[in-house]
Formats: C-alpha cells, structure tokens, sequence
C-alpha cells in the first residue's frame, strides 16, 4: 500500500502523535466493539508455548499468533507422528495463527550467532527462499493456502546493511510483518506505520505480570494496538513465569469490554478497516 511509507513509529513519536489524533484508531463510542486492541505474539515455536502457553490461552477462550520456524517433522516413535507437529496442527484448528519466522531463523553475528548460520552469510535470494519454504510449510501444517504474517529474527529489518521489507513485499505470500520495539511501541498513528513493520513489544526476562498490565492500560488509554513479542513462558529464553503471564490473560478477559484481543493478522486488517 502506498500510505505506508515511513519506518518504524515509536516512542515518544507515537506519544506525540497520539496527542493529536493524527489517523488515530476512532474512539469506540459510537461502536459497539472497543477501539483498543492487544495482540499476543509468541516466537520461535518452543516448547514452552504447547505445554504452557496454549492451554492457558484456551482455558480463557484467548487467540493468538504464533511464529513457527523450525518444528520437527518426525518421531521417535515407530509408528507415531511428531508430538509437537501434532500439536501445531491442533493449535491451528483452534484458531491460533501459524505465521512465517523463517525456516532456520538467522541472526546477526553481533548477537552472538555463530558464523556459519549467521544472516551474513546469506544472500537475499537465500533469505526469501528460507521463508518460500515455511510458507509451504505452514501451508502444509494447517490445509490452507493463503498469504500470512511475517516475523522477523531477532527483530532484524536489515539484510547486510539493507532493508529487506521491499523484497519480502513483492514475494507476494506476507500479508503483514511484525517488527521488535518496547514498552512505548504502541501504535495509534495507524496511517504512518508501514504494515510491514508494525512495532511490538519484545518482552524481556522476568517481566512481571503488572508491568504487562501496564502496557494493557495504556493501549487502551490510547486507543491503540499493542502487540506482545514473548518467546518461552515456564522456559528458559527470554522467560515469563506463567503466573505473570496467567496475571495477564486473567486481566484481558476481564477487561474485554475495554480491549479486544486479536491475532495480529486479524488486528492489523480490523485497524485498516476502521481508518477507511
Ligand atoms: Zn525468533
């Protein structure tokens, strides 16, 4: 789309502009649904996120996205299927978003990836054939053909030094791409973020269930979108105790009259729809 054409909108720009009301998510007053919306995003298809996440999520009736790189395929088990593919599988049929994080998610060497699989090593045709391939595997995985949502690793726009949104928008299979932020990357300037690029959260180590509490408040203060980024909650990557994320979920379904929780691709397609 040709309205989206700066970069990443955070902080104290979104803040300003959210005092003016540039583009802003219309309050929901004359709408029976509330403005604000929270997404919850989870990474890397851990563990974690089966044993934990999900049943907590569907205990209180909660979507959300996942971005799946790597799942094995197979099992140990003469006989049997992948526990965890099984289990993807399942979560699609709930209802939860399987969306594309590569196939073997390269980072940058400066955050500790070792050479050999690192992003600069690859070139850009490597990179777009990687997320070609999960998409034909999330295709696989789910029974459905249809463009998806993007994360990218380690929250990395950049390919050797240059943006790579513009390739990854003519590939023609992501519909949206989820960058990282913090605390203040909440959109409300909805018409001056690039789709491409929709800030998130990236939630760190121990955070607690009031501080995710916090940002809920604010997003609906600002009537805006706020999108977690969690990796392992009751693991060990960037870990959220499941009390704190419990805390969380609790709070959203009793607030739901204040906040819709969306999967991200619903989330940015419903902001788009109500700024026509
Ligand atoms: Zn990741």
């Amino acid at each position: 789309m040709p309205f989206f054409k700066n970069t990443l909108i955070i902080t104290a720009t979104v803040i300003q502009l959210s005092t003016t009301a540039v583009a802003q998510i219309p309050s929901s007053a004359t709408e029976k649904a509330p403005a604000a919306m929270i997404c919850l995003t989870y990474d890397d298809a851990l563990p974690s996120q089966l044993k934990n996440v999900i049943p907590q999520l569907n205990a209180l009736k909660l979507k959300a996205t996942f971005f799946i790189n790597s799942i094995p395929g197979s099992s140990d088990q003469l006989g049997h299927g992948s526990p965890s593919l099984i289990a993807w599988k399942a979560a699609a049929a709930e209802g939860h978003e399987l969306a594309n994080h590569t196939l073997f998610h390269p980072c940058p060497q400066k955050l500790g990836w070792e050479k050999d699989v690192s992003l600069e090593t690859y070139t850009l045709e490597m990179l777009l054939s990687e997320i070609k391939t999960m998409h034909a595997y999330l295709d696989a995985i789910t029974g459905k053909k249809e463009k998806r949502s993007f994360a990218y690793p380690c929250n990395e726009t950049t390919l050797n030094g240059v943006d790579y949104t513009a390739a990854l928008r003519k590939l023609g299979i992501v519909s949206y791409g989820r960058a990282g932020g913090d605390q203040q990357s909440i959109i409300t300037d909805v018409k001056h973020t690039d789709d491409l690029k929709m800030p998130s959260w990236h939630v760190l180590e121990g955070t607690s269930g009031e501080a995710m509490i916090a940002f809920v408040e604010k997003t609906i203060r600002s009537n805006g979108l706020g999108i977690f980024q969690f990796h392992d909650v009751g693991g060990a990557l960037f870990n959220v105790s499941r009390e704190a994320h419990q805390n969380l979920l609790d709070y959203l379904h009793d607030n739901a009259h204040r906040v819709r929780v969306l999967t991200f691709s619903d989330a940015v397609t419903e902001m788009k729809r109500i700024i026509k």
